[in-house]
């Protein structure tokens, strides 16, 4: 397949979203993309809920700081909550949704985030969102972002990302292979994972740069494509896929 030459080439270059720029000589077959599906914090949205401090809230500083060592590569708040008694996940769900209400009265759409939906409104390619917020948080970004994404999957639906269920589930709505849709978010734990599972491309989006090759080397999971911006979503699509509804 060729985003194993992609993957290979991408990884050695790091800085290109777009790793067949000089590709007259290369294998031209490409695969078939006729959907994505996004993550919504900190993908199609600007980062805003500090999920250290919800964890520390929820789990205590001596559970959190025990939890963090035990999971480097972070910390699966609502699979924890799933073991607790049900007063005590009452109370842990309602930290986690003061969090999130805080995060929506801040809600910004990202940077790229309409430029590349027409994009691929023009395409004819399908996009579906799974979050593990709330559905309240998906229906409010629909409405400001004047985008709408369908499916969309919020933490109602379970199991939540990692587990590949709620991919799977957009697929199979959709009527397309997972190796026919790609999964973009910012969380290698959960975007990237639950993309792998699933048998769909993944496409991790580091703003910031918070993960180095190092980090690909310590977990299962790497991604296909790693990008700093949505805005280099767009060339990423266009010289590795096949666009077609
Ligand atoms: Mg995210």
């Amino acid at each position: 397949m060729s985003s194993l030459l992609c993957k290979s080439f991408l990884f050695m270059q790091r800085k290109s979203p777009c790793p067949i720029s000089h590709s007259t000589t290369v294998n031209t077959t490409r695969a078939r993309l006729r959907g994505v599906v996004f993550d919504m914090d900190g993908t199609l949205t600007v980062p805003v809920i500090d999920f250290a401090a919800m964890y520390k809230a929820v789990l205590g500083n001596d559970e959190y700081r025990r939890i963090k060592a035990e999971n480097p590569s972070g910390i699966d708040i609502l699979h924890h909550i799933e073991r607790w008694s049900p007063d005590k996940q009452r109370k842990a769900y309602g930290i986690i949704r003061d969090f999130e209400r805080q995060g929506l009265d801040r809600l910004r759409i990202m940077p790229g985030a309409v430029e590349l939906c027409e994009f691929l409104d023009s395409k004819k390619i399908r996009r579906g969102l799974i979050t593990r917020n709330v559905k309240e948080a998906v229906d409010l970004f629909h409405l400001r972002s004047g985008i709408m994404f369908s499916p969309a999957l919020s933490r109602e639906f379970r199991p939540c990302k990692p587990d590949p269920a709620p991919l799977l589930h957009i697929c199979s709505t959709w009527e397309f292979q997972p190796n026919e849709v790609m999964m973009v978010g910012d969380s290698l734990k959960d975007d990237v994972t639950c993309g792998k599972l699933a048998g769909a491309f993944t496409c991790l989006l580091d703003e910031k740069g918070r993960y180095s090759l190092a980090d690909f080397n310590n977990v299962d999971v790497e991604p296909d494509f790693k990008v700093s911006s949505l805005s280099e979503v767009h060339s990423l699509l266009e010289a590795n896929f096949d666009l077609m509804p």
